[in-house]
């Protein structure tokens, strides 16, 4: 066989072994042992060991056969795959196949050897072919896009002979089925962990509407991902601006080591990683939990019987809001590389729902707030034109008395009119806005009594008849046989009538003809009033029902009005479950329609 070119050893310093996560459940690491078994036997090989690269780059050991090895070589046994690779470099590659022989390795594999790997202790014939407690026999376990999914070790041959060239190709053969079975194993664990996680993470997501307060939130993953992640304990802390909800005292730490938990969240947050803290060994954060801090941490775990805790950041695009802590008792499986990544896609996700909860919580307290101050202003309206309409009284019954008296002088009568106009004027303000604030969408709700509106119709029409004679203007009711019944409150349903008709009459000119009229099906009662007037311009309408809207029109601005009569409609009309709508064209007329359901639980849309 031929020495291949040789490599120097690279990341010295990596080689340190990590201890302490482990890949798989006991289903899986059995399967691999049992092809780990069957791979030596039929390749004539004492021990066979397996090892998963992690998607942290990681080489652990999952399975060993062997008795001597399974000893020196433990399962859960980590180390950086960098550290190995130049090693088989040296080799001489068949196929998936790498062989080491001793002398080819450089002084520096050799020592990464002795600290990775296990070297044993066997005594070498001295024949030249004979097998080398130094020499590698390693198979590359590839995927189907040829990406390296782990490492399996042959050694100990029991022939006690190196392979030879055509050994291998043979091997390769025999035994390439099996090889790939085995990359199967670590690809359906892996895939199985990430359906898991990600089924947990998106329960929660899918399940946190937009609704959702953030507490309501919290409590709905903390269960769902308390579950997927097997957690003895699932906290989050979430800082609101400035330091995290929680502080020292509550998690039993000194503030330092408290600092130092944020400090190193933080460094994970950017790195796009986890931290992970276990008896004796912290990773993930940027080195930050050393000495005083990583102790006093591994006292607190001891003391609350916690074998591993998690520290995953919660954050979205460059926003970090916090971390989810993870605590996990002795009676679970170490923590996993595909746990990490699924932590930290939870993290994200995570933040983008607690995004959406506080800012649906700050709509929630502005709507609130919105409305407390609106009922506030109802309300002081209602009182300021309650002191109003007292002095108001006042003035319009002395202004009867003295319009009645007989002495009155000559020249006052006019006076006395105007006072009287302007009073009147006042009246009807106030008590419009007594109306208004009555029928507001927060205050009490309508009676629900059966009202005919062709009733009311008529009465409003009789009602209005003075006025329409005055005007020089023609009312003409238009509607079947009826009823007309809708659920509701009599007065606020002919205070409806009397608006639009007043209106029409109001807005038209003498000779011009207002349609009052009634219209039903099995669900709704449609009551329309159709005028030949003024008319309002497109722009106008949009502001029709808005309060203390008054036309531009500068002929309808000169007839006396409030500006509120609209708006007093519309409410009515929606606290009933109705709709109003208006076509008009400046000039031609306007008709305003109002569509009430027959029964109160209606809604108007489905009529
Ligand atoms: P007002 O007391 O001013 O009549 P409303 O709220 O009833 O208050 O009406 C608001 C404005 O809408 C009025 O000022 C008027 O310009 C316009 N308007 C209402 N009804 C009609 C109508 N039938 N024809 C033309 N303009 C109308």
């Amino acid at each position: 066989m031929e020495r291949p070119q040789q490599v120097e050893v690279r990341d010295r310093a990596e080689m340190a072994h990590v201890h302490g996560t482990s890949w798989g459940s006991d289903v899986d690491r059995t399967t691999v042992e049992q092809f780990a078994a069957e791979i030596a036997v039929r390749a004539g090989f004492r021990v066979c060991a397996v090892e998963v690269l992690r998607a942290d780059g990681m080489l652990e050991f999952v399975a060993v056969h062997g008795a001597e090895a399974g000893r020196d070589l433990p399962v859960g046994r980590v180390a950086p795959y960098t550290v190995l690779e130049p090693v088989i470099n040296c080799g001489a590659t068949y196929g998936p196949l790498t062989f080491v022989a001793a002398e080819w390795m450089t002084a520096s594999a050799t020592e990464a050897l002795d600290r990775y790997g296990y070297v044993p202790d066997r005594v070498v014939p001295p024949r030249p072919d004979a097998w080398r407690n130094e020499d590698m026999l390693v198979v590359r376990l590839s995927d189907d896009l040829d990406v390296l999914r782990g490492l399996l070790h042959l050694d100990d041959p029991e022939s006690g002979r190196r392979p030879t060239g055509a050994d291998l190709v043979r091997l390769c053969d025999d035994l390439h089925l099996t090889f790939r079975a085995v990359v199967s194993v670590v690809e359906r664990e892996e895939l199985a962990q990430r359906v898991r996680l990600a089924d947990a993470a998106r329960k929660v997501i899918r399940q946190a509407s937009a609704q959702m307060k953030l507490s309501e939130l919290l409590t709905l993953a903390s269960d769902q991902l308390r579950e997927g992640f097997h957690a003895r304990d699932l906290q989050f802390h979430l800082r609101p601006g400035d330091g995290y909800r929680l502080s020292p005292s509550d998690a039993g730490l000194t503030p330092t080591t408290f600092h130092a938990i944020n400090g190193a969240v933080e460094h994970a947050w950017r790195e796009e990683t986890v931290v992970i803290v276990e008896e004796d060994r912290v990773s993930g954060d940027g080195g930050l939990l050393e000495g005083a801090a990583q102790q006093e941490l591994g006292r607190n775990l001891a003391a609350a019987g916690v074998c591993s805790m998690v520290m995953v950041p919660i954050g979205s695009a460059d926003v970090h809001l916090g971390m989810m802590v993870i605590q996990r008792g002795p009676d679970t499986q170490p923590w996993t590389v595909s746990e990490s990544v699924a932590a930290l896609e939870v993290g994200h996700d995570l933040a983008r729902a607690v995004l959406n909860a506080r800012a649906h919580e700050r709509e929630q307290r502005l709507t609130e707030e919105l409305m407390r101050l609106d009922s506030y202003r109802t309300q002081m309206v209602a009182t300021v034109t309650h002191e109003l309409r007292n002095p108001l009284g006042v003035i319009l019954g002395h202004l009867e008395l003295l319009e009645s008296d007989p002495a009155l002088p000559s020249g006052w009568a006019r006076s006395l009119t105007a006072i009287g106009k302007a009073a009147g004027r006042l009246d009807t303000l106030a008590e419009d806005l007594l109306t208004l604030s009555r029928v507001d969408a927060t205050g009490q709700p309508p009676n629900l009594d059966p009202v005919d509106l062709g009733e009311v119709v008529e009465e409003a029409v009789e009602l209005a008849q003075i006025e329409a004679q005055r005007r020089g203007v023609v009312v003409v009711v238009e509607h079947g046989h009826g009823p007309y019944v809708v659920q509701g409150e009599r007065a606020e349903l002919a205070r409806v009538v009397t608006n639009l008709l007043s209106n029409g009459i109001k807005y038209s000119d003498p000779g011009d003809q207002v349609v009052l009229g009634l219209e039903a099906d099995a669900r709704a009662v449609v009551l329309f009033c159709r005028d030949e007037g003024l008319g309002i311009s497109d722009a106008d309408q949009t502001m029709m029902f808005e309060e203390f809207f008054r036309s531009t029109n500068r002929a309808a601005l000169q007839r006396p009005g409030t500006g509120l009569g609209l708006p007093i409609l519309r409410r009515i009309v929606e606290r009933h479950g109705g709709r109003v709508s208006l076509t008009s064209a400046l000039g031609v007329g306007s008709t305003f329609t109002v569509t009430l359901p027959k029964r109160r639980h209606e809604s108007v849309a489905d009529c």
